[in-house]
């Protein structure tokens, strides 16, 4: 993301800008990645806006205005893609952060600047191009939808009125400007409520006009949204084939972790198998709860995203983890992958040990992982095996665990 400075060498102005509003959190959706984040069919729903606005000859430079706290997820979403600015903190509000890009920018002098909300993750490459068109007669023109329902004014749950849906249109975005007159436009805006660009250029005396889009341009708000998204994703593609713009394919990237782990039987009571507290004869040793299971886990889900080992980010000679409950461990592994756009798919742990049995514990063990890792429980396997009582398993000295994380990845990632 050097193009500030690189961009800086270059002709000072004119060109086409995009503002990338990307800046909410997203409470409406729940979870805890924003909804401009989430994956759909394997990179985050900014990344798709992103794209098919550099498919736009004549886009000069997109300038995303973030949230901060997003840092590692926008920076993941970001990673290798061409004139992508770095990215600026927006505002409380939308129309603040909108303020906040166009002032970023304001120094660059851009002819135009195309303002999109980053959870629209289809606008129209031929759209796009229609409206920069349009920017070079006039000061503002937003894509729309016409209106196809027929609207009710209800009051009660009893209808009241009917509302000609004649030259009724659905604001999209992007939204275009010259930049001049929507940078004064925000500059004079009375309040900061505006709902969208258009309505403050229209407070401010603009003509904006409309540039007709289709329905596919719409904006994820809910999970159901983001299942409709997949769906024309894989309407585009074809299920089975998905392809990127040349042709090439481009399969959300599934990457498989491995880990292993064992610990030696000491004094003790009980064992921690799985986060599930087992009662035995003898304990495990270990500088933490020594939970072969959840440490295994551990390492699969750090080995799937190439960072490290469980000993690189908790190290047996740091005194917070002497005897720490191991089920951070693995939360926190699995933060760092969602952290960079991904996504856990599924875990599969095999614990190795003649004693103590664990069948009558299996259910439990599984249920536990997937309540540390989120999961569903289909998506969790647990197996125990002995060794026929060879090596040193069989012997009784310990036990052993080897896991698997299967997780997806954004492909730049
Ligand atoms: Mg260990």
């Amino acid at each position: 993301m050097s193009a500030l400075s690189d961009k800086s060498q270059q002709a000072p102005s004119g060109g086409c800008y995009v503002i990338l509003v990307s800046a909410g959190r997203g409470r409406r959706f729940g979870g805890d990645v924003p909804k401009q984040y989430r994956q759909l069919a394997g990179k985050p729903v900014i990344r798709h806006a992103i794209e098919r606005f550099l498919a736009v000859k004549g886009v000069s430079a997109i300038l995303p205005v973030v949230h901060p706290d997003d840092a590692p997820l926008y920076t993941a979403a970001l990673a290798g893609l061409d004139r992508v600015m770095t990215p600026v903190p927006g505002g409380a509000t939308r129309q603040e952060s909108v303020r906040a890009g166009l002032t970023a920018i304001a120094d660059d002098k851009p002819a135009t600047v195309l303002i999109h909300d980053a959870a629209r993750p289809f606008p129209s490459p031929l759209a796009i191009a229609a409206l920069m068109t349009r920017l070079e007669e006039e000061p503002g023109a937003i894509l729309a939808s016409a209106l196809v329902d027929t609207l009710k004014r209800a009051a009660a749950g009893h209808i009241v009125e009917t509302i000609p849906r004649d030259n009724l249109w659905r604001a999209q975005t992007p939204q275009g400007f010259q930049f001049d007159a929507i940078m004064a436009a925000h500059l004079s805006a009375p309040h900061d409520n505006f709902t969208d660009d258009a309505a403050l250029a229209e407070h401010a005396g603009l003509p904006i006009s409309i540039v007709p889009s289709g329905d596919e341009n719409f904006k994820i708000t809910t999970e159901a949204d983001l299942t409709m998204a997949e769906n024309v994703i894989a309407l585009e593609n074809g299920p089975a084939h998905k392809s990127d713009d040349k042709g090439k394919a481009s399969l959300p990237l599934i990457r498989v972790g491995s880990g292993f782990d064992v610990h030696r039987f000491g004094a003790g009571d009980h064992v921690w198998l799985g986060g599930v507290k087992v009662p035995h004869t003898q304990g495990l040793v270990g500088h933490s709860d020594a939970d072969v299971g959840l440490h295994a886990l551990t390492d699969a889900v750090l080995g799937a995203i190439a960072d490290g080992d469980i000993g690189t980010h908790f190290s047996d000679r740091d005194p917070r983890w002497k005897g720490a409950s191991s089920d951070q461990f693995l939360a926190h592994a699995i933060s760092l992958l969602v952290a960079r756009g991904g996504q856990l798919l599924s875990l599969d742990l095999t614990l190795i040990c003649e004693t103590p049995k664990l069948r009558p514990h299996h259910q439990a063990i599984r249920a536990r992982i997937a309540e540390i890792a989120d999961l569903p429980i289909g998506r969790v396997s647990v197996k125990a095996t002995t060794t026929e009582q060879l090596g040193f398993t069989g012997r009784g000295e310990g036990v052993a665990a080897q896991a698997l994380a299967t997780v997806s990845l954004p492909d730049a990632v």
